[in-house]
Parts: structure tokens; C-alpha cells; sequence
């Protein structure tokens, strides 16, 4: 209460000033022009009251519409920011709360609320991935402390104590696995990876990658079948690009059966370079595919011990930091056929889509 009375005082001096100093001015023409002193004497308090009631009533209507136009948005905005920076992603500006569209308020307000929203989906996929995580890590923790537990009795066989020692080994690999996947899907996400660009032969690398499954490959009897045309050399990121073909072609020999076909192919149209990597495994059901490129998602559980389901996430960020395409046909106990599609050159990547 004080403060508005304060704050009327303020004014009324100021409306007093103008109203003074016009009613002067007023008086001086009266002056000047010769006017009778009697209508200078009735007109003066008339023009002094007069300039104060207009003064006061248009800048008592200018208050009031940038209180309305101004300091409404002003208010409801700083509302919503303050939610913001404590977390709550959820608080939205009311865009028809806000009626001054020349001083773009509303695009604020609109941008603001966008970046609410980006920042709610950017936290829902922290927390997710913290619970993932959590999750991958506790279920080969748990199966290695079962494993030593049983290791530590003293009855057990020797076939036995090489049973369980080979189990924790393997799971500590997968583990191994699991964080350096998660790891290096950090570091593409974060985008600190800066790419190390250099001229190498794709043909080699393809090459490289489908022998690293030799074992693999040999021990389920799968035929290996190449058409990898020569002399490819590209521009590109080859620690990068060779997890794309090691997580492709280390699922086509995972989820094909023995004596299958695991084909990988690659030819180069202008500065376009199409590398298949087919197999004649399960397949992939169509409500499967359209979650595989997930990360954690695992479609086929009966392979669930041997990946972690960050291997087509990884390939699939890779892919999009080259604007390159990925896709996958497949059909049920048949088999699948992923496309990858990148330029020649890695500086073309950003300038182009394919
Ligand atoms: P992981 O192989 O570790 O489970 P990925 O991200 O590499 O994880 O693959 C996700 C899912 O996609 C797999 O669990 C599987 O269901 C499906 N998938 C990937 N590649 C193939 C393939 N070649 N054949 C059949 N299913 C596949």
C-alpha cells in the first residue's frame, strides 16, 4: 500500500510539473499576444486542470497497457525460466496469455517452450539411460558373484571349477564389452569425438572386419560370400566407420544358424557408397525393426547374453554424423539385409544429404 501510494505520489508531482509549466507557457503567450489579464486570470486554472486530468488519464492508460502488453509476458516468462533452471521441464509458457505480437514476445515464449520440451525429452533419455545402464551392469555383476560364490566351495569338481571360472571370464568380457560400448556411445553423442579423416581403401577395411569373426563364422560353419568391388578408397574416419561394419557383420554371424550365408558387398555410384551386409539368419519381425537402432533394445532374447543392445545404436549415431542412410529389409526365418549408404568424402557429410 505504501508503495503504490509512493509510487501515485511520484506521478501526481509529475503531472503537477507538466501542468505548471504549460499553464506558464500559457501565460507568457497570453503576454505576448496582449490578451486581456481577466481571460488570462479565468483560463489559466482551467488549462492547469484541464492539462493534468489528459496527462494523468493517458499515462494512467499507457501504464496500464504496458502492464498488460509488457510486464504480464515479462512476468509469466520469467515464471517459466525459474521453473526451468530448477528442473521441472514440464512448465510451459500459456503462448495466449501473452497478446503483444509486435514486440515478439509470442516467438519468445514459442522458442522458449520448445527448448522446454527438448530439454524434458534430453532428461527422459538421461534417466532412461541411467536406468539401462544400472540394469546391464548388475545382471553380469550378479551372475560373477554367483559363480564366485559356487568357485569357493571346497567340493566341487574340477570340470565344475572350470564350468564356473569360464563363466565369470566370459562375463566379465561382456562386461568389458558393455562399458566400452556405452563409452564410445557417449563420446559420439557428446560429438567429442573430432574426427581423424584420412584416404584409405573401404574394400580392405571390409575385408579386415569380416576376418576379426573368423573363429566365429568358422566354428557355425557359415558361409562367408563377398562382392567388394577394388581399389574403393574413401575420405572418411576408419575408427569410426569400422564399428559400423564390426556390429553389423558380428550380428549377421550372431543371429544366423550354422551352415547359413553371410554375404557382404559394396560398390561405389559417383561419390555414393552402398555396403551391404546380408545374411540368412531368424530375421527381424516387422514390430522388432522398428526398435532395433534403440539403445539397450534387444529383439531376439535368445541372443541376449551375447550383446548389449548398443551395437546398432552405436551404428546408427555413426551413420547420422556422416548424414549417411541405413536400412534394413528382412523377413522371418529368412534372413536380413542392412544398407548402409555414406559419401566418399567425410567433408561432403555435412553440406549434403544423400
Ligand atoms: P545386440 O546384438 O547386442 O542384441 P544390437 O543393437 O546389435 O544389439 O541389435 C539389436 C537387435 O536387433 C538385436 O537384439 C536383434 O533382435 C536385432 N538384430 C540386429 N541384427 C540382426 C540380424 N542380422 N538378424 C536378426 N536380428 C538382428
Amino acid at each position: 500500500m505504501k508503495k503504490i501510494l509512493l509510487f501515485l505520489a511520484n506521478f501526481m508531482m509529475f503531472f503537477c510539473i507538466i501542468a505548471f509549466v504549460i499553464t506558464c507557457s500559457f501565460l507568457l503567450f497570453g503576454s505576448v499576444v496582449e490578451l486581456p489579464e481577466e481571460d488570462i486570470r479565468t483560463f489559466a486554472p482551467a488549462i492547469f486542470f484541464n492539462i493534468f486530468a489528459l496527462t494523468t488519464f493517458f499515462v494512467a492508460a499507457d501504464t496500464l497497457r504496458r502492464k498488460i502488453t509488457v510486464e504480464r509476458p515479462v512476468k509469466e516468462i520469467r515464471r517459466v525460466l525459474e521453473k526451468l533452471m530448477k528442473g521441472d521441464f514440464s512448465a510451459r509458457i500459456s503462448v495466449p496469455y501473452i497478446i503483444n505480437r509486435e514486440n515478439h514476445f509470442r516467438d519468445i515464449a514459442e522458442s522458449i517452450n520448445l527448448l522446454a520440451a527438448e530439454l524434458g525429452g534430453v532428461e527422459t533419455l538421461r534417466t532412461d539411460f541411467i536406468a539401462n545402464v544400472s540394469h546391464e551392469l548388475k545382471t553380469p555383476l550378479a551372475v560373477m558373484q554367483n559363480y564366485g560364490t559356487m568357485l569357493q566351495k571346497p567340493d566341487i569338481s574340477d570340470e565344475e571349477r572350470l564350468e564356473y571360472s569360464k563363466a565369470i571370464t566370459d562375463t566379465s568380457r561382456r562386461l568389458a564389452n558393455l562399458i566400452t560400448n556405452i563409452l564410445k556411445l557417449n563420446k559420439i553423442e557428446n560429438q567429442q569425438i573430432f574426427p581423424s579423416v584420412k584416404k584409405y581403401d573401404l574394400g580392405e577395411q571390409l575385408c579386415e572386419s569380416v576376418l576379426m569373426f573368423e573363429n566365429v563364422w568358422e566354428q557355425k560353419n557359415i558361409e562367408i560370400e563377398t562382392d567388394i568391388e577394388d581399389g574403393v578408397i574413401i575420405n572418411s574416419d576408419p575408427e569410426l566407420l569400422s564399428l559400423v561394419w564390426n556390429n553389423l557383420i558380428s550380428n549377421a554371424v550372431k543371429f544366423t544358424n550354422e551352415g547359413g550365408t553371410v554375404s557382404i558387398g559394396m560398390k561405389s555410384i559417383e561419390d555414393i557408397i552402398v555396403v551391404r551386409v546380408a545374411d540368412t539368419g531368424c530375421g527381424i519381425p516387422p514390430e522388432v525393426g522398428s526398435h532395433i537402432f534403440e539403445k539397450f533394445y534387444q529383439g531376439d532374447t535368445s541372443h541376449a547374453t551375447q550383446g548389449n543392445g548398443l551395437g546398432l545404436a552405436l551404428v546408427k549415431r555413426v551413420v547420422d554424423i556422416m548424414n549417411g542412410e541405413i536400412s534394413v529389409e528382412s523377413a522371418l526365418g529368412k534372413g536380413s539385409t542392412f544398407t548402409v549408404k555414406i559419401r566418399r568424402n567425410w567433408h561432403e557429410r555435412l553440406e549434403k544429404n544423400l
